[in-house]
């Protein structure tokens, strides 16, 4: 689906509406609707078989008017230069949102790992790594994991980085491993600021977050985490979905089981017995309570968006929702926690694990949730305060919030 949609298109719309809203400078809404740097590298891997293959990646920086600029590396067979620009102009606007001092970058390798060797996975890691370094680095432009990517490859980042410099350079990704100076809580923190968005948003609508019904597309990092968190604090997970299928039982699912027995295998989830089998559409059109959408980008869209039964959608992922989705969502009185709000958490702790990184010295599990459960509820407010203050809703008030505090910086 995501292929039919434009997402820099459609990021730029979204800008656009903030603009109106903040009267913008024009000149200043061209500065900040185009990326200040992309870099596009063709590099070759001597794969297995003793065949050079070639792959293309990128690099984009969006604005670095805040500080360094931050955001992760997908590995996707249906990247490109345009969706990796989406994604870092994205990534400024939710460092802004939730007030940490980034601008927005985003990273891609066009590639299917699933055909990839580990060998071939970590050669292709370090020639990519090596090929953008001359604009990444711990001072600049700071990686991190995204769909196809995880702590490993990190490391591998890390270390590509470490041997060119001579020393030790933790601070120039996060999500790594903890043995490499990752920090505590980071694999679950975005999964753990979309529960925690949830749970604000169900206050403010006066839902019971105990005993909510909820639907999560996507089981990776982010929506497994999301599943288990929501099920641990009394909601029923109904129906959850990978690439390959989504299933559906009314009574709940087992999520650490999917987890640990199905999720990442081959057959994925839909290989678990006691459920319905059911389409992608489907899942998205349950019954429910709450939708978290885990899983790519333009999954909500003006064709379906009239059949989302939930009350509340949290984007777990990053642009699910296309514009002409998020109005038929609004008429029909359905919330949306906007990317840039709700799965901030990843970015934030990955603040704090360049924070410990640069200074070594690391934190305790329980002061990085705190920590980022107080600024996920205090961005919460503020963009929930702006929305009724605009009587708009909670995407355009969080882009008010966001493109004001980038602009502002700029100017
Ligand atoms: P991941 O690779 O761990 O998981 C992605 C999941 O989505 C997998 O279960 C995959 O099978 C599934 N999927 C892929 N295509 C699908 C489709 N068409 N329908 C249903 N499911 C599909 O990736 P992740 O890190 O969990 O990231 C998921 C989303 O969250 C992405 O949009 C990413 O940009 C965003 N995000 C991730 C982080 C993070 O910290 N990892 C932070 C902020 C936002």
């Amino acid at each position: 689906m995501s292929q039919h949609v434009d997402v820099l298109q459609m990021a730029r719309d979204q800008l656009a509406v903030a603009a109106r809203y903040l009267n913008l400078d024009e000149g200043l809404h061209e500065v900040l609707s185009r990326p200040k740097r992309q870099i596009i590298v063709n590099f070759p891997v001597v794969m297995d078989n003793g065949e050079v293959q070639v792959f293309e990646g990128y690099r984009v920086q969006h604005n670095t008017s805040r500080g360094p600029t931050k955001g992760g590396i997908r590995y996707h067979p249906d990247v490109d230069v345009s969706e990796t620009t989406a994604l870092a102009m994205w990534m400024t606007w939710k460092c802004a949102v939730v007030n940490i001092p980034y601008g927005g970058a985003k990273g891609s390798v066009k590639v299917d790992t699933k055909l990839l060797s580990k060998r071939e996975l970590e050669k292709l890691t370090r020639r990519f790594a090596s090929e953008i370094n001359i604009i990444v680095g711990e001072r600049s432009d700071i990686p991190a994991p995204d769909i196809g990517t995880n702590a490993q490859v990190m490391a591998w980042i890390m270390d590509t980085f470490s041997m060119q410099s001579g020393y030790t350079m933790p601070g120039v990704v996060t999500g790594k491993p903890l043995e490499m100076g990752g920090s505590q809580g980071r694999v679950e923190a975005t999964g753990r600021g979309v529960v925690v968005a949830a749970g604000e948003a169900c206050r403010m609508l006066g839902m019971n977050f105990d005993g909510a019904k909820v639907v999560v597309q996507g089981f990776g990092n982010v929506g497994s985490v999301a599943a288990r968190l929501a099920e641990e604090q009394g909601a029923t997970v109904v129906g959850v979905s990978d690439a390959r299928g989504a299933i559906y039982n009314p009574n709940g699912l087992p999520i650490a089981e999917l987890s640990q027995k199905y999720a990442g295998r081959d057959g994925g989830i839909i290989e678990y017995p006691d459920c319905d089998k059911i389409t992608n559409e489907e899942l998205l059109a349950l019954d429910c309570d709450m939708l978290f959408p885990s899983a790519i980008s333009a999954q909500i869209t003006g064709e379906n968006a009239g059949n989302i039964k939930a009350k509340l959608v949290v984007e777990g992922a990053n642009g699910p929702t296309t514009p002409d989705a998020d109005h038929i969502l609004s008429d029909r009185g359905i919330m949306v926690v906007p990317d840039v709000l709700a799965n901030a958490g990843g970015v934030v702790v990955s603040y704090f694990e360049w924070v410990q990184d640069l200074q070594n010295f690391f934190w305790e599990e329980d002061e990085v949730n705190k920590k980022l459960e107080r600024i996920m509820k205090h961005s919460f407010a503020q963009v929930y305060a702006t929305m009724q203050q605009h009587k708009t809703d909670m995407r355009t008030a969080a882009y008010i919030i966001g493109v004001k505090r980038v602009a502002d910086a700029t100017v």
